[in-house]
């Protein structure tokens, strides 16, 4: 089985590379569309010759890294099974100790040790892009850092979970799914609650907007709206990219409204205030409650396919992969393939529907606003900084993309302003 393994994920894959190859190097049309040329949303009339040429080749660059990265987490699962690790990281955790409450979490640590450093080279290769057309200007220790971070952070809540899960398998047989699943809901608004004072000043620092004319505009605009921020927070992203982003996270008292301070200065003050209407456009639409429940119901239809799959898998591989039981542990890395699957194909889905709201979003802001120059403005500039592209590939757009493509954004702003861009 190892041998037969080994063999077709190596054809498999060497395929699926190549035909990536050539979608995003031969296949693909980066040109304009003729409707757009000329427009507001054309990066010719925005960006130099350079610039566009740079965003063309880091797109296709990033795009092909990060397909390539799709299947590689299940290929890790499968070979932990079909090489017998998951075995060997079981019979090391009843060493260890004979309680579960150990053994589960050592499990959980083992397996994502091992993926962790064999998705490195790509992680890195990532970052290597990334620094190298000047997008990330984070050091190598730095990025080191955020990168044990993460592995620490989602260390303790996969244990956590895992744990729990594995505990209510052995109980709950038949329904197990069903009571995690109502477990996951308070846990979901708990996470969101912590997310903007726990788990992201981890990461970078936090403090008030410096610029209190600024503040003040913000705060106003806010509260046309009825958001009840009393701050606008900065947080100081120039130490790792010249990217620009804003954003509301957090529920309750931990409601926060957050720059980049790469936002602050580069755009110019109109700029940013279309960008923070466009936030305050989520939060009064209540899209942070909406993702939530969208979240919710996914969970429910994951956790019901998840464990029709399991038990299927487990009776007819079960054995040869080392677990008889959907309570062992072993079958860990089994439950992980099937739910990143899932995920995987319910992807252009939640994408879709995340590129409604942001759609949504957009038009609240150019309505609050009236200003479509700075709105068009700051995209523009966005575009520039991130050197992204405005019109990507079919297959990036739905299977990456959570907004609209700039070049959507642009001309549903340039439209607003009542410019016919099919004239000419
Ligand atoms: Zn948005």
């Amino acid at each position: 089985m190892k041998k037969k393994f080994v063999t077709w994920t190596i054809v498999l894959y060497a395929i699926y590379g190549l035909l990536l190859g050539l979608y995003f190097f031969q296949w693909t049309d980066v040109g304009v569309p003729p409707a757009y040329e000329g427009t507001a949303a054309d990066p010719t009339t925005f960006m130099t010759e350079k610039e566009l040429e740079l965003s063309q080749e880091y797109s296709r660059y990033k795009n092909f890294l990060s397909f390539l990265g799709e299947p590689l987490e299940w290929i890790i699962y499968l070979g932990v099974m079909i090489f017998g690790a998951s075995v060997v990281f079981k019979n090391f955790g009843k060493q260890i100790s004979r309680f579960r409450i150990i053994q589960i979490p050592l499990f959980v640590l083992l397996l994502q040790t091992l993926t962790t450093i064999l998705l490195f080279p790509l992680d890195y290769a990532r970052r290597w892009l990334s620094v190298k057309y000047g997008i990330s200007t984070q050091s190598f220790s730095s990025w080191m850092r955020d990168e044990l971070i993460g592995f620490w952070i989602g260390f303790i809540i996969m244990a956590l979970l895992i744990t729990v899960l594995y505990f209510l398998i052995k109980k709950f047989e038949k329904r197990w799914w069903l009571i995690a699943w109502v477990l996951m809901i308070p846990f979901l608004f708990f996470m969101m609650y912590l997310q903007p004072v726990v788990i992201d000043p981890l990461y970078n620092d936090f403090t008030e907007l410096q610029d209190k004319q600024l503040e003040e505009k913000i705060l106003a605009l806010a509260d046309e709206a009825d958001v009840p921020a009393d701050r606008v927070y900065e947080v100081n992203m120039s130490e790792k990219t010249n990217s620009m982003n804003a954003y509301v996270n957090g529920i309750g008292s931990n409601l926060r409204i957050v720059l980049w301070d790469t936002t602050l200065n580069r755009l110019e003050e109109n700029e940013v205030l279309f960008i923070m209407a466009h936030e305050i456009g989520h939060y009064v639409m209540n899209h942070l409650y909406w993702n939530l429940a969208g979240v919710i119901v996914a969970t429910f239809f994951g956790l019901y396919f998840t464990y029709h799959l399991l038990r299927y898998a487990t009776r007819r591989w079960g054995e040869r992969l080392g677990f008889t039981n959907v309570s062992d542990i072993a079958s860990l890395p089994m439950f992980f393939l099937i739910l990143t699957m899932l995920s995987f194909l319910s992807s252009p889905v939640e994408l879709a529907i995340s590129r409604n709201a942001e759609t949504d979003a957009d038009q609240y802001a150019i309505e609050m606003t009236q200003d479509p120059d700075a709105a068009i403005g700051s995209f523009q500039e966005l575009t520039v900084n991130g050197l992204s592209d405005v019109h990507p590939p079919a297959l990036v757009k739905y299977l990456r993309y959570g907004h609209p493509t700039m070049m959507e954004r642009i001309h549903m702003l340039e439209s607003y302003q009542g410019i016919d861009v099919k004239e000419e």
